[in-house]
């Protein structure tokens, strides 16, 4: 079944018409563990409670909009995916998705590496003790001062993304009498999201070097001439939001033939492979994710087959899910205030927040679920549209959904699975200050990444 929306945008995805939406769901008070963090439950009162913790009281205590993750769904999750892939290969989770002190020592304490792709996100890994040489440094323009940090504090591995780099890398690392352990990402000409993905000869886009033309090994063989580099593997990441693995194999093909080919050419096998992140979550009840031991199996097979037919010792693997990990493990908490019914149309319900703290619907066309959180209601199901309050008519935050038509303002509801690439990038628009982050867990909840206050607006702007 093809969705209606895509996250990578419109252009990505057969797109159902404007105004696709499906029928009301049975139950309005229902709350699908397929969406909602794992404690997440209805308590006898009717009440949405989140590690033990009634949304009421969390509205009360660290106001709306807000974000709360599930630290031990955090935990599960991410333990699930390191179980799932064993000692044999390595878990990066990809800091874009979401960053923080607290997160990275989960992290640290659960056995996963991690991806970062700034001196910024370096700098909060490091800061939390997060072992340097546990952490990969990504990006298509990294700057000077980046690499050089980066090799100073002793990155695990760099991945180069141009023939700039490589040699830029190089310099830097043979300035600092190092030398760098590397991979190179290459583009394979498979774009994947969701539920199709395409194989193409080349790929239009600013990450990587192009395998197709010949780029990919022209690249290796630059980077094995460098002193400054120890080239450790290829390293391929196809797309986002992906739930068919048929994309991982034409990559894994693809990038298993180049090591088949370094070898004949320079009689090296490469030691490892990444193959990057992209793993889809479910947003809505529409959704089906697969868990991370099939997953893990899924790849596992695909290399190990590939690797035998090209007569070459399987390489350490490594993935690096952000979405997938801490996506499902939070929801944003919004009070409801204004109500306008556009009769014939759909009801627009406004919340305290919107695109400032979740782009992702007027960026990508994504599609989320709501529920009323604050109480019960056996009140008939009305379609809604879920929109912020900033000065932008895109500013939506879940473009089709029912809530119960008594919803009235004052109520709480939440949107789950924002978890991922809300908080990571969120904005001042309208002077909105950024919600806050609340870990909840066994009935405590703290603040991981306070609220943003005027006088941290002020701060910046110095007059
Ligand atoms: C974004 C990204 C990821 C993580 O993607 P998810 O969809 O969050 O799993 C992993 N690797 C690279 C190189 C990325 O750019």
């Amino acid at each position: 079944m093809s969705r209606s929306a895509h996250p990578a945008g419109p252009r990505h995805a057969d797109v159902l018409p404007e105004g696709h939406y499906t029928g009301p769901p049975t139950d309005l008070n229902a709350l699908d563990s397929k969406v909602w963090a794992q404690t997440v439950t209805r308590t006898t009162d009717g009440v949405v409670s989140v590690g033990g913790i009634d949304v009421k009281k969390l509205a009360e205590e660290f106001g709306t909009p807000a974000y709360f993750i599930d630290e031990a769904d955090f935990r599960a999750r991410a333990r699930a995916w390191r179980t799932a892939f064993g000692e044999d290969a390595d878990v990066f989770y990809a800091g874009k998705a979401f960053l923080s002190r607290a997160v990275v020592r989960w992290l640290h304490e659960e056995g996963l590496n991690l991806d970062v792709c700034s001196g910024g996100e370096l700098t909060t890994a490091l800061s939390a003790g997060m072992p340097a040489d546990r952490i990969a440094f990504h990006g298509n323009n990294k700057s000077t001062e980046e690499i050089t940090e980066a090799i100073s504090r002793g990155v695990g591995r760099i991945v180069l993304d141009s023939f700039q780099e490589i040699v830029r890398v190089a310099h830097i690392a043979e300035s600092l009498g190092k030398r760098q352990r590397v991979q190179i990402r290459v583009t394979v000409g498979v774009e994947a999201h969701t539920h199709e993905f395409i194989a193409t000869a080349h790929e239009d886009q600013k990450f990587g070097i192009g395998l197709a033309d010949g780029q990919a090994a022209e690249a290796v063989r630059r980077a094995l001439a460098l002193n400054g580099l120890e080239l450790i593997g290829i390293h391929s990441h196809i797309g986002s939001q992906i739930f068919d693995m048929a994309g991982f194999e034409v990559a894994a093909r693809r990038v298993v033939k180049l090591l088949a080919e370094i070898r004949d050419e320079h009689g090296v096998e490469l030691p490892e492979i990444d193959l990057g992140g992209g793993l889809g979550i479910a947003y809505t009840s529409e959704d089906d994710p697969s868990e991370p031991h099939e997953i893990a199996k899924a790849l596992n097979e695909i290399v190990t087959r590939e690797c035998e037919a090209a007569k070459l010792r399987t390489p350490r693997i490594s993935v690096e899910p952000g979405r997938a990990i801490v996506g499902p493990t939070a929801f944003t908490l919004y009070e409801v205030g204004t109500i306008k019914p556009l009769d014939g149309l759909r009801t627009y319900v406004s919340v305290d927040g919107g695109m400032s703290d979740n782009i992702r619907t007027a960026l990508y066309d994504a599609e989320y679920s709501v529920a009323l959180v604050s109480r019960v209601s056996e009140a008939e199901p009305m379609l809604v549209r879920v929109v912020g309050k900033h000065c932008e008519s895109g500013d939506i935050v879940v473009r089709d959904a029912f809530l119960p038509a008594d919803l009235a303002p004052g109520d709480l509801i939440a949107v789950p699975a924002t978890g991922a690439y809300c908080r990571s990038m969120a904005s001042n628009y309208n002077h909105a200050l950024r919600p806050p982050v609340v870990a909840v867990h066994d009935g405590e909840a703290r603040v991981i990444v306070r609220r943003e206050t005027e006088e941290d607006l002020l701060r910046l702007d110095v007059g």
